[in-house]
């Protein structure tokens, strides 16, 4: 934006003069550099001075970084500019040349006008915002999409100025920091020392991404009506749900997912999915964003919302933690949960090394020691994925074969993870974090302490039957929601599909299950005989 000599072309200053002069509220700059470094301060006092005479609305004043005020505002380095730092905490590290010039006009019109200019979704999801978020969002000065996310952040921290401070790092003059990190695509965004974000995303996904602490790639807008009417609620919105969702609303009914955790269940968490048909290999979380975007072509999703209750009278009616569902069926798609070890200290250190998921817990462990506890398919992918992040691991197991497939123990023993057999979890140990475990080897009776880390559990999963215990449905020894064959449970106008049901536990059947179950709810409910002998609402 800046030409030599530290003047704008006189439309542009004219144009932002029009702009500027109209803001409610002054918008003071404080650019610091450093008298030590001439060339650098000549650069400040050139962008300085293009806004000398321009309005009177905006007030840019050059400090040097060893004035009073520099102290003041923790300026650790030059150039930088603050953003009206008695009301905002926003902070440009380098000069906002180029392409950057979009993110300071920005930045200047919304901290004149005191508005984060947000959607009504993105302030809706920002709402959700707990603690403090310290947010970098590395630009270039020739990177046209780094105005986009930097103007995002900018926008967050109008709208919570208490919650949140960025740092535009622009990443020519800053190096180190670019370095530091890993910014070599730009723009990135880290958010409380955690990369949430690689190229430029549409606001709701950014706050989304800000508010989870993790990467968003897709956003589900959020629904305030308390009473929703439909034909078929589908409880779960995993693999079996999402395909149900799409199946039902493809054959003319109206369908609604409801997930209270993660949007894609345990394939969320799996950290490669391997023949899924069409895929041989396919991150899990990269297999649940298509399938999610896929589902969402039909079916509205509801998003971090439980159902706590199914009452069958007539109409069923389907109670979640946030409003009220009426429905002619509902689909139990559950799924199924991490089975725990049950031994001393698995529940205390949950969350401080002990973890159910090596994609989402894995890289914190990177050169340091994990073990995980298993012989089927997940502990051999877990314990895979790890070691190829730089964990040091070991497989635990309490027989003297896997039970995975041929393949993934092939795999294990190329990457030579060690493995010990016969060997059970006795406790985990640790004060405020992991720090061992205590194991017993079953064939020898000899107890011993393994120092770790982490402790990466993968013993299987046991279904979710929580609802349908509440709702009285009879269950297989094993644990599973019994159904006829075609998923029609003893309730009418109840279903299942998936884990909870058993049976193969791949989400290729999964997928099918959840398809079946909603042809058979189409048929049950175009059925005029079996509508009025079950349906009060017929
Ligand atoms: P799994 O196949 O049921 O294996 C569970 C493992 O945990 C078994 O080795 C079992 O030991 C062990 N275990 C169970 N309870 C234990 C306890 N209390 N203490 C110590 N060890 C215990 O479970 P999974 O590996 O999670 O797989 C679940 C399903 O998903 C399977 O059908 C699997 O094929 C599928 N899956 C597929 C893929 C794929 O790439 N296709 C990847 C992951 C999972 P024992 O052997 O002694 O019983």
């Amino acid at each position: 934006m800046a030409r030599k000599g530290g003047s704008l072309p006189k439309d542009v200053a004219e144009h932002l003069k029009n702009l500027f002069d109209k803001l409610p509220y002054e918008v003071a700059i404080h650019a610091f550099s450093d008298r030590r470094h001439p060339e650098m301060r000549e650069a400040v006092e050139t962008f300085v001075s293009m806004f000398k005479d321009l309005s009177r609305k905006v007030r840019v004043m050059h400090r040097d970084v060893a004035d009073p005020e520099a102290a003041h505002f923790h300026v650790d380095r030059t150039p930088m500019l603050l953003f009206c730092p008695d009301r905002y905490r926003v902070r440009y590290l380098g000069l906002p040349l180029g392409e950057e010039g979009r993110t300071l006009v920005e930045t200047i019109l919304h901290m004149g006008t005191a508005t984060d200019g947000l959607s009504d979704q993105s302030r809706k999801v920002l709402s959700r915002l707990e603690g403090e978020r310290r947010i970098k969002v590395f630009v270039s000065a020739t990177c046209p999409y780094c105005p986009q996310q930097a103007v995002n952040a900018v926008k967050a921290a109008v709208a919570r100025p208490q919650a949140v401070s960025v740092d535009i790092v622009d990443i020519e003059f800053n190096p180190d920091l670019a370095d530091a990190y890993e910014a070599f695509s730009v723009p990135q965004v880290v958010a409380n020392e955690v990369l949430i974000a690689q190229g430029a995303q549409p606001e709701e996904l950014f706050m989304a991404s800000l508010v989870k602490l993790e990467p968003q790639t897709i956003f589900i807008p959020d629904s305030d009506a308390e009473e929703v009417e439909t034909d078929l609620v589908i409880v779960g919105g995993g693999p079996a749900g999402l395909t149900a969702g799409i199946y039902a609303v493809r054959s003319g009914l109206r369908a609604a997912v409801v997930e209270r955790g993660n949007l894609g269940g345990q394939v969320a968490t799996t950290p490669m999915v391997e023949n899924y048909p069409g895929l041989s290999r396919v991150p899990g979380k990269t297999l649940v964003d298509i399938m999610v975007s896929h589902a969402l072509e039909y079916v509205e999703i509801f998003p971090n919302e439980e159902v706590v209750e199914v009452r069958p009278n007539g109409r069923l009616e389907v109670v979640t933690t946030r409003r009220r569902f009426t429905a002619r069926a509902v689909l139990l798609a559950t799924g199924a949960s991490y089975r725990r070890l049950g031994v001393p200290g698995e529940d205390r250190l949950a969350g401080r090394g002990v973890s159910y998921c090596s994609t989402c817990d894995g890289p914190l462990y990177r050169g340091k020691k994990a073990v995980v506890v298993g012989g089927g398919n997940s502990a051999v992918t877990e314990a895979l994925h790890l070691h190829h992040i730089g964990v040091e691991v070991a497989l635990v197991h309490r027989r003297d074969s896997l039970r995975a497939q041929e393949h993934l123990v092939k795999a294990l023993e190329g990457a030579e993870i060690p493995v010990l057999w016969n060997t059970e979890v006795q406790e985990i140990v640790g004060g405020r974090f992991v720090e061992a475990v205590l194991l017993k080897n079953n064939k020898t009776g000899e107890t011993f302490t393994r120092e770790t880390d982490a402790v990466f559990v993968a013993i299987g999963y046991v279904a979710e039957t929580t609802l349908a215990k509440k709702l009285g449905l009879p269950l297989t020894p094993d644990g599973f929601v019994r159904h006829d064959g075609s998923h029609r449970t003893a309730i009418p106008g109840v279903y299942t599909a998936g884990d909870v049901e058993g049976g193969y536990r791949q989400i290729v059947t999964a997928t099918a299950a959840g398809a079946a179950a909603a042809m058979t709810i189409f048929e049950d409910l175009s059925n005029p005989y079996w509508t009025r002998e079950h349906s009060a609402a017929g």
